[in-house]
């Protein structure tokens, strides 16, 4: 729990959820400033450096958030009117106000699949949709996709093999690649691969710092000097420079060095979460076995729908979210085990109560970011 502040529920909801901590509030307080915007800022420097170095790429640049990243990348990988292939529940496609199409100009050719991770095949075969079924008229695809760890299929991990796969058919096909890793680490931490080895697979990569890192603010993108330079443009026409940005950025430094092992024990929560769901009647978890911090189920076995199910819940102190028709719940450095036992209780608490005691309560439960 950070600082004194009384928690109004347990929150599940997102791991946008977690605050900072009081140690990270120090470093944002201590830190050393200058004008970002003209490259003097030394504590976005150091973060800069310091994710290059993580991710093994040439250079790394700060952004406000992940989705401007995704909005460049895009930007910087493409021109108006080319084709972009992706995972049909990307971030990227769901949750963006379709910003790539206002920025980029692009259409995106989305491939089906249930866990978010496709392979080299079905990549080929997005590729065929857009250049061969009506060549010469199908938008000229420039740019794959791939979403590490997979927010919408449930938390689900790319692994380096699955990656190594879609990167190589990429590179034959003469695509660039492109990882939104807004939760990168969490895969990282989840398989034991390095985040370096991840992200040589790929041109562009970015990680997020707002999501399990716990920090306020703040998203940083590496790739080539090259890619870095041409992003630096675009952050600029997209609005993204900042002033003494080592404000937040100090938060990020923080977190690297003391919120990415511990990633660990959110993911053994999500586990935890599952496993006390799963034994309970009317509950259907679809993510059994949680891959890192996710868990998503359906409670319409209980016999009310899923906004009451959550306004129910909050009124019994937790709060989780309703994302793609089902019930989400992120675990996260503001989620203890006890917390988890508790939402386990709660959740318990509603699948035996009688039907007619299910008023909704809380009007805006469910509403949440992603
Ligand atoms: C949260 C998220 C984003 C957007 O990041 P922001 O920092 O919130 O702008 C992009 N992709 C995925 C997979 C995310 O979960």
């Amino acid at each position: 729990m950070s600082m004194n502040q009384k928690r109004p529920f347990i929150p599940l909801s997102s791991d946008t959820e977690s605050k900072p901590t009081p140690a990270m509030r120090q470093a944002i307080a201590n830190a050393e400033v200058g004008d970002e915007q003209r490259g003097e800022d030394p504590t976005v420097n150091r973060l800069q450096e310091r994710v290059a170095e993580l991710l093994g790429k040439e250079a790394a640049l700060w952004f406000p958030g992940g989705t401007m990243c995704n909005f460049v990348a895009t930007k910087v990988h493409t021109n108006p009117a080319d084709g972009v292939i992706a995972d049909w529940m990307a971030h990227i496609i769901r949750a963006e106000s379709a910003g790539v199409a206002l920025s980029s100009g692009v259409l995106i050719e989305p491939i089906m699949t249930q866990s978010g991770i496709f392979t080299a095949e079905e990549m080929r075969q997005a590729l065929h949709r857009l250049k061969t079924v009506s060549s010469p008229y199908g938008p000229p695809p420039k740019l794959v996709c791939v979403e590490q760890t997979h927010n919408f299929a449930g938390g689900t991990v790319w692994s380096l093999d699955q990656l190594k796969s879609v990167s190589s058919a990429a590179c034959a096909e003469g695509l660039a690649i492109h990882m939104d890793g807004a939760r990168l680490l969490n895969a990282c931490v989840a398989t034991g691969v390095s985040p370096a080895a991840y992200a040589a697979q790929v041109d562009s990569v970015w990680i997020d710092f707002t999501k399990g890192l716990g920090a306020p603010i703040g998203a940083v993108m590496a790739g080539s000097r090259d890619f870095i330079a041409e992003a630096k443009r675009y952050k600029h026409v997209f609005a993204g420079a900042m002033r003494q940005a080592g404000i937040a950025a100090a938060g990020c430094l923080h977190a690297l060095d003391h919120h990415v092992d511990r990633l660990a024990e959110d993911h053994a929560n999500a586990r935890r979460l599952a496993d006390g769901l799963k034994g309970l009647a009317g509950i259907h978890v679809m993510t059994p076995e949680p891959e890192t911090n996710m868990v998503y189920f359906d409670p319409s076995g209980i016999g009310i729908s899923h906004e009451v199910f959550l306004s129910q819940l909050q009124s019994r102190g937790v709060r989780m979210g309703l994302v793609r028709g089902a019930i989400r719940a992120v675990t996260h450095l503001d989620v203890s085990q006890a917390d988890i036992d508790a939402a386990i209780l709660a959740v318990g608490a509603i699948a035996q109560s009688p039907p007619e005691s299910h008023a909704p309560m809380v009007s805006n439960a469910g509403r949440q970011g992603y």
